[in-house]
């Protein structure tokens, strides 16, 4: 009976150390979503010190033989971590991995799976594979190494994917089937929207945030992402979304609140625009319309910089 005991504390305790923790944050696991689709939803916050550098939503498609992991994460550490934990829901091999998007808290953690796995298929769309080749990923090692201090082993040469995946592109691995589907600009120029269609659920990348907002680049589109969320409204014959950064849930509950405040930011843009102001001067009407995202992470730094963002976009299609 002692001995039993003491076991069971043995196992307790090694469980909860081999746990991916931060200090601030618990305890980071995959949780079942979906049949065989798994999500470690991550902290909901910018990078920092703290986190790591781990914020997104990394998943695993369990297929017959081999599991699919869309964007595993920030950093090759990150990416270590995130791999023991894929391995406590299946010991299958990782046969392929699928990012979203060029920002580098998607996909530097492809490092860590390649180095386990070498003939690891890394699907992203053609523009990102040249983005990040040329010039992207060694800025995204840079803001990300600032701000988290846990990019070691990342570059050096960094896990680029190696296979690229159009809009309209179909595959099927292990039996898993996948549909791509690139929206020209949206959060940014390289995004892939990824429709898995046995379980009739869509990875959103960054298209849609939950809880926190990010930072629209210069070749983002805030009026480019309007237009993709309402499309995706209309489509009625998905079950389920997984938004890049957030949690994950049914259609209105997950893509609702993001175009809301989208549109909103929008439409005091246009405000200033047609009334000849800054933007930032309807930036405090803007907030009066924006309470329900006022505890959103990164608030209001990020509202002011993507009603600018608004507003250079309706000037520049002005000039057109
Ligand atoms: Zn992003």
């Amino acid at each position: 009976m002692k001995k039993t005991y003491i076991f069971l504390i043995m196992i307790v305790l090694t469980t909860s150390l081999s746990a991916f923790t931060l200090k601030k944050y618990g305890e980071f696991h995959f949780e079942k979503v979906h049949e065989n689709i798994y999500v470690m939803h991550g902290p909901i916050v910018s990078p920092d010190m703290e986190n790591e550098g781990f914020m997104n939503n990394p998943a695993i498609i369990e297929g017959k033989t081999g599991l699919i992991i869309i964007d595993p994460g920030g950093s090759y550490n990150i990416g270590k971590k995130v791999l023991v934990e894929i391995e406590k829901i299946s010991k299958k091999p990782i046969l392929a991995t699928i990012n979203t998007h060029k920002h580098g808290d998607h996909w530097f953690a492809n490092k860590a799976l390649l180095e386990k796995y070498p003939k690891l298929k890394i699907y992203a769309h053609p523009q990102m594979i040249k983005e990040v080749k040329g010039g992207e990923a060694d800025k995204w090692y840079d803001i990300l190494d600032r701000l988290t201090k846990n990019l070691k082993g990342t570059n050096n040469a960094f896990a680029y994917p190696n296979h690229a995946l159009k809009e309209g592109e179909n595959i099927v691995i292990d039996g898993e089937k996948f549909i791509a589907h690139h929206p020209k600009i949206a959060h940014t120029d390289t995004d892939l929207l990824i429709t898995h269609v046995n379980l009739k659920t869509l990875f959103l990348g960054d298209n849609v945030m939950k809880g926190r907002l990010g930072a629209f680049d210069a070749s983002s589109s805030v009026f480019g992402n309007i237009t993709l969320l309402e499309e995706l409204l209309k489509n009625k014959n998905l079950d389920f979304y997984i938004p890049g950064h957030g949690i994950s849930g049914k259609q209105v509950e997950t893509i609702t609140p993001y175009l809301t405040y989208l549109k909103t930011v929008a439409k005091w843009a246009q405000k200033a625009y047609d009334d000849d102001l800054e933007a930032y001067e309807v930036k405090p009407q803007a907030i009066k319309e924006l309470t329900a995202f006022e505890h959103w992470d990164g608030f209001e730094y990020a509202l002011g910089r993507h009603m600018m963002k608004a507003y250079d976009e309706i000037s520049l299609a002005d000039e057109e």
